[in-house]
């Protein structure tokens, strides 16, 4: 391996995900294997900036590969946006002797990296950790399998409750943009409907599947509604639509929320992590630049980070109809 890189940092940005811990872990181990150094970056492009550096030996990051959260903490920086502030930074990592900077992050993550590499030649490589697997370049991000038991165990916990009383629950789940976690999790915890925002199915197709459970005897129902769903009404309005449309329901709601962002990553999340930053490390050690790693039929691959920011995923339509067909 051709290697005129001699120090590495790494970095966490933009939302949290479970996974990134082990991640970090993977990064300065493999730098520890490789006999380069590690420098840890605390609180994203804002530490970069502000030149809040750690280094990091294998010793460093015991005891985390478990742990939800980042212990490198993640921000958004405004600073980072700008050509000043990126010439911070800049001048930070060559301060510090820094040949090559990992990125763990989200789309806008890898922008301000692919950025920063274009302003200043700073070889740059992405690690995609965010739970809603909207990242081009990788049939999983990081944190999206600890999410989806995350999401699951919750729905369990809430068909406990729904079919002790007859109710009809509306569960919101993360998800803007797209219905991955939505659609996932609402097969794994038999929902009798899952909104997305890919599909707009409409207020009336709704109306005829509850009826249609209701006919067919079910005693509860459960309703998946992704953030970013279409139909035109939030969880809560859905609600009064139901109370004031359909008799006999009794209505409840549960946001999700932020729970969905936390919690001991899952072992394929670890496994996942683990591998992406051996790929990420070696790959910059083999003298590229802005690529981000994936996981592409269980093998690491490498996706330009321009490719990754831009290519839109799409929603698996079997997925779909294995959920129609299911809710018969
Ligand atoms: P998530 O998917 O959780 O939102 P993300 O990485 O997409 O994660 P963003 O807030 O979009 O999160 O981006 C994180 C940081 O990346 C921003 O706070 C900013 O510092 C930097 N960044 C994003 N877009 C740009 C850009 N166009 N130019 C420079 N830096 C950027």
């Amino acid at each position: 391996m051709p290697n005129k890189i001699k120090k590495l940092a790494v970095l966490t940005s933009g939302g949290d995900s479970p996974g990134m811990n082990a991640a970090i872990r993977s990064v300065v181990r493999t730098c520890a294997y490789h006999e380069i150094q590690c420098i840890g970056v605390y609180r994203g492009y804002e530490g970069l900036i502000e030149g809040d550096f750690k280094p990091m030996g294998a010793r460093s990051v015991r005891g985390i590969i478990n742990k939800g959260g980042t212990i490198l903490k993640s921000a958004r920086s405004k600073e980072f946006r700008t050509p000043e502030g990126r010439q911070k930074a800049y001048q930070n990592l060559v301060d510090h002797e820094v040949d090559g900077l990992v990125v763990i992050g989200g789309d806008g993550s890898f922008t301000g990296a692919l950025i920063f590499n274009q302003e200043f030649g700073f070889p740059v490589m992405g690690i995609p950790g965010t739970i809603d697997n909207d990242i081009f370049g990788t049939s999983h991000t990081l944190g999206f399998d600890t999410a989806l038991n995350t999401v699951v165990d919750a729905i369990d916990k809430i068909r406990d409750t729904a079919s002790s009383h007859n109710r009809l629950f509306f569960i919101e789940v993360m998800g803007r943009d797209v219905g991955h976690i939505a659609l996932n999790t609402g097969i794994a915890g038999g929902a009798e409907e899952i909104l997305i925002p890919e599909e707009d199915l409409g207020l009336d197709r709704l109306v005829d599947s509850l009826n249609k459970s209701r006919k067919s005897g079910k005693t509860s129902s459960i309703v998946i509604v992704a953030e970013g769903d279409k139909i035109g009404k939030n969880i809560f309005e859905l609600k009064e639509f139901v109370d004031e449309n359909m008799e006999g329901y009794d209505v409840r709601v549960s946001v999700l929320g932020h729970m969905q962002r936390g919690g001991s990553p899952s072992c394929f999340d670890r496994v996942l992590a683990s591998r992406m930053g051996v790929k990420a490390v070696e790959t910059l050690l083999e003298g590229k630049t802005n690529y981000m790693v994936g996981l592409l039929a269980n093998k690491m691959e490498l996706t330009h980070l321009d490719k990754a920011i831009k290519g839109k995923t799409k929603i698996n339509l079997e997925l779909l109809r294995v959920s129609d067909i299911m809710s018969t």
